[in-house]
């Protein structure tokens, strides 16, 4: 009995996210293709479908943007892809009986070593890059986690001047932490930061744990970080999934945008292709690609591994990209983000103070403050929260 091959796997996780798009609407098109190959592999299975201050307000790092042009014709490229293990067998070649282990082994080495070859150049571009204290890791991937890293890059390096271990984070009084994190925005951040430091030190001895599931359960952190700092901190053999990697996985293994899959099926592939050998390199480049070319609308022809890429083999057209964000002018985002700002260079104002000096309507300051406070980022004296406009606020300590 052959070891079943990795696109069998492949299929078995493709029809899970099938039969669930088929209780939704009908298949897609770009699946009959994958479908068809796998039924052939099968041999006679029919059941295998398979298938906040102003200027600090940050654009979101995973933003989904379209500033380039797709590159889709779909021709030049093989669907040539070994599996994940090394051991696995294409489905082209299951189709055609061709169960060449050491070449499907090969294959996948080359899509690994492709991967860490366009990587190797970028692994000092950011200055968290190679950082070993797992407390820079955890600094770096929340930062991470909303803003631009060109935007990260000075903040972080400040930051850890002046928190450079997480007990001086600890130590360190509220709103320092907000003023520290002038330039990142979602300032929520700063006061889960804070909060996570605490945890640490009077939870974990003052360690980051190197254990997903015990991050996860510090403040303002999910499963995207906790798999990023245990993987790039302690070399966890763990896949950290946010939109871009899901995007890429889904594309290169099964043809199709993440959309169409469940969650948890898409980690599935992920788990089975991350790269044992070296994950922190592994995650790192494919959060890179996804950022600079496997965005929503995908730059195939910069791709260094276009060739195991089955979306591109078939010359799959990307998903319409939905709008992530309302508009910011005149929303409580850019509200929230005044009043901080606003409070970051006075210390503590008035209601009235704040409106006059941000220029928005005293109900919209009010109502601002309001849940900020409930975010943990500022205090306000009964006054300010009964909305009389010589009541004061300040930033949370
Ligand atoms: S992984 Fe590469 S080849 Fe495949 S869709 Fe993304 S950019 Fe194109």
């Amino acid at each position: 009995m052959p070891e079943p091959s990795f696109e069998h796997e492949v299929a078995g996780v493709a029809d899970r996210g099938l039969r669930r798009d088929r209780r939704r609407r009908p298949r897609h098109p770009l699946l009959d293709g994958v479908v068809s190959r796998i039924e052939v592999g099968r041999e006679g299975s029919k059941d295998v479908a398979l298938g906040e201050d102003p200027a600090d307000l940050a654009v979101p790092e995973h933003d989904g943007g379209s500033d380039v042009t797709p590159a889709h014709d779909g021709g030049g490229f093989r669907d040539a892809r070994g599996g994940f293990d090394g051991h696995e067998v294409g489905a082209h070649d299951v189709a055609n009986g061709d169960h060449d282990l050491g070449e499907e082994r090969s294959e996948t080495r080359a899509l690994t070593e492709a991967l860490r070859a366009w990587f190797r150049p970028r692994r000092r571009r950011y200055p968290w890059r190679g950082a070993t204290d797992p407390y820079a890791v955890l600094v770096s991937e929340v930062m991470l986690q909303q803003t631009q890293a060109s935007r990260v890059a000075p903040a972080f390096e400040r930051f850890l001047d002046r928190y450079t271990t997480v007990q001086d984070l600890a130590r360190a009084p509220r709103d320092d932490v907000v003023r520290s994190w002038a330039g990142l925005g979602y300032n929520r951040r700063a006061v889960a930061l804070s909060e996570t430091a605490r945890s640490l030190v009077e939870e974990h001895g003052g360690r980051v744990p190197r254990d997903p599931e015990l991050l996860r359960r510090l403040p303002g952190i999910g499963a995207y970080t906790a798999a990023a700092v245990a993987s790039l901190a302690f070399g966890e053999a763990v896949a950290a999934l946010d939109t871009n990697v899901r995007r890429i996985v889904a594309r290169v293994w099964a043809g199709r945008d993440a959309e169409e899959f469940a969650p948890a099926d898409l980690r599935e592939l992920a788990e089975r292709w991350l790269d044992r050998d070296d994950p922190a390199t592994w995650n790192q480049a494919l959060m890179d690609l996804g950022r600079e070319i496997c965005r929503p609308h995908p730059r195939c022809d910069a791709c260094p591994i276009a060739f195991g890429c089955r979306f591109l083999a078939e010359g799959a057209v990307p998903s319409p990209v939905p709008r992530k964000q309302g508009r910011f002018e005149g929303s409580s985002r850019q509200v929230r983000g005044a009043v901080v700002h606003a409070l970051r260079r006075s210390g503590s104002s008035s209601l009235d103070a704040i409106a006059r000096g941000t220029g928005f309507p005293s109900d919209r300051i009010r109502e601002a403050v309001e849940t900020l406070r409930r975010d943990g980022l500022v205090e306000a004296a009964p006054a300010a929260l009964a909305g009389r406009p010589a009541g004061r606020v300040r930033l949370a300590r």
